[in-house]
C-alpha cells in the first residue's frame, strides 16, 4: 500500500461507517436495500481485515459504527468486531433482522460492549409480517429478540419499513413497536432502489397512504412525547424537494460491502461509470479523500442545471444520484423527485399508475435466485 495522501481541507470528516459484514441473510425482504448482484460468503472481508478497516475508520474520526449486512449476526466473529470497535471508542449499532439471534448470543455481544440495538420488523400482524419477509416463523423471532434486549437492558430501537403491503396497518405497528420495548421507532417509507426499485410496482403507496401514514405518525408523538422518539422517512415519489441523500454524497457516512468496496451509499454500484476502491488495495483514508468514486458528487461543482443556481444546493445535495441515473438516464440530473426537475411530471404520473393498479404484481424476494430475473423498472 502507498501512503495515505493528506485530506483537503474541503472534504469533511465522516462521522458514521456503515460496515455491511455479509450479504448472507435468511430473510428475503423484497425491498431490501442491498444490490441485486448480492456478494457471496467466499468473497467477504476477514475479521483481521475488518478490524483493520475499523481502526481506520477511528483514526479517520468516524464516531458511530453500524453493522448491517444482510444479517451482520450471521459472521461467527461479530463479538471480536463489536470488542475492538469499544476498544476504539466507536459507538456500535447492531442492524439486524433478529432472526436466529439467542439469548446468549445477545448476552456476549452485549457484554464485548455493544451498544445499541436495531431490529427491523415487517408488520404488527405476524402473518403479513411473515409473508413480507418471505420466512415463516421469522416475526415471532423478532418478538423473541426484543425481549432479551429488554432483560439485559440494551437500547433498542424498532425499524419499520412501510410500503402499500403494510401501510394501512401503521398504528398497530407503532403501538407493537412500543409493546416490544423501543425507546426509538423508526417508521421509514421504502426506499426504491436495489430490490425495492424492482418491487416498486407491489410497494408504492398511494398518495393518500402516505398522507394518512403522515397523520398517524404525527399522532403517535403526540401519544408518546417524552417517551419514545419516532423518526420518520417520507417516500421520495410524492416529494417536491428531494431528500439529501446520505446527508450529501461523500459528506458524512462510509459504506464498506462485505467484501471490502468502499462506497458513499449503499446504492452508489448501480452507477455503472464509477469505479469504487477496495480497502484491500488502498487506505480508507485516502479513498475517503481522494478517490474517483467520493469525489464524482461530492459538493455542488458537479451539479448542472436547475440545481446550479438553486438556492437549496447546499441543502439537499442536489438529491439522490443513484435515483437521478435510474430515472433519468443520468447520475448529473437533478433528482426527479424534486419539482424543478424536468422528469418530474413523468415520476408523478409514474406513482399514480403504479400505486393505484388493482392487480399488483408479486413480490420478486430477495434471494440470490431471483436476483437474475429481478428487472429494475426505470421511469
Ligand atoms: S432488509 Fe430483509 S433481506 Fe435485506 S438484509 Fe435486512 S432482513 Fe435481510
Ligand atoms: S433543483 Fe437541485 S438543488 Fe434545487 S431543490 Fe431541486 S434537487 Fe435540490
Amino acid at each position: 500500500m502507498t501512503a495515505p495522501a493528506p485530506i483537503p481541507a474541503r472534504v469533511p470528516a465522516p462521522v458514521g461507517l456503515l460496515a455491511e459484514l455479509t450479504h448472507r441473510c435468511p430473510l428475503q425482504c423484497p425491498y431490501c436495500s442491498n444490490p441485486l448482484e448480492l456478494e457471496r460468503q467466499a468473497s467477504e472481508l476477514s475479521t483481521a481485515q475488518w478490524i483493520n478497516v475499523l481502526d481506520q475508520a477511528a483514526d479517520l474520526g468516524v464516531l458511530q459504527l453500524h453493522l448491517s449486512g444482510g444479517e451482520p449476526t450471521a459472521r461467527r466473529d461479530l463479538e471480536q468486531l463489536v470488542a475492538h470497535a469499544a476498544k476504539r471508542q466507536l459507538y456500535s449499532n447492531l442492524i439486524t433482522s433478529g432472526y436466529g439471534v439467542t439469548r446468549d448470543r445477545l448476552a456476549a455481544l452485549t457484554a464485548s460492549g455493544l451498544d445499541h440495538l436495531q431490529i427491523s420488523i415487517q408488520d404488527s400482524d405476524p402473518v403479513n409480517a411473515d409473508r413480507i419477509a418471505g420466512v415463516p416463523g421469522a416475526h415471532a423471532r423478532k418478538v423473541a429478540l426484543a425481549g432479551f434486549a429488554r432483560a439485559l437492558d440494551l437500547a433498542l430501537t424498532i425499524n419499520a419499513p412501510i410500503h402499500r403491503q403494510n401501510v394501512d396497518n401503521l398504528a398497530a405497528i407503532i403501538e407493537f413497536a412500543v409493546s416490544l420495548g423501543a425507546r426509538r421507532v423508526e417508521v421509514a417509507h421504502v426506499q426504491y432502489y436495489g430490490w425495492g426499485l424492482a418491487n416498486r410496482a407491489a410497494l408504492l403507496p398511494t398518495r393518500q397512504q402516505v398522507v394518512q401514514s403522515i397523520d398517524v405518525v404525527a399522532k403517535a408523538r403526540h401519544q408518546y412525547k417524552g417517551v419514545v422518539t419516532f423518526d420518520f422517512v417520507a417516500p421520495d415519489y410524492y416529494a417536491k424537494r428531494p431528500k439529501p441523500c446520505m446527508g450529501g454524497w461523500g459528506r458524512g457516512i462510509i459504506n464498506v460491502t462485505p467484501s471490502g468496496k468502499v462506497l458513499p451509499c449503499h446504492a452508489a454500484q448501480s452507477i455503472p461509470a464509477l469505479k469504487f476502491d477496495s480497502v484491500t488495495d488502498r487506505p480508507l483514508r485516502d479513498i475517503w479523500a481522494n478517490s474517483e468514486a467520493f469525489n464524482a458528487y461530492r459538493g455542488t461543482a458537479w451539479m448542472k442545471e436547475p440545481c446550479r443556481s438553486c438556492e437549496f444546493k447546499e441543502a439537499d445535495w442536489g438529491g439522490c444520484r443513484c435515483q437521478a441515473l435510474a430515472l433519468t438516464g443520468d447520475a448529473a440530473n437533478a433528482d426527479p423527485m424534486c419539482a424543478k426537475s424536468p422528469s418530474h411530471g413523468e415520476i408523478a404520473k409514474l406513482a399514480l399508475v403504479e400505486s393505484t393498479a388493482a392487480d399488483p404484481p408479486a413480490l420478486i424476494y430477495r434471494t440470490p435466485a431471483s436476483a437474475a430475473g429481478a428487472r429494475s423498472p426505470t421511469g
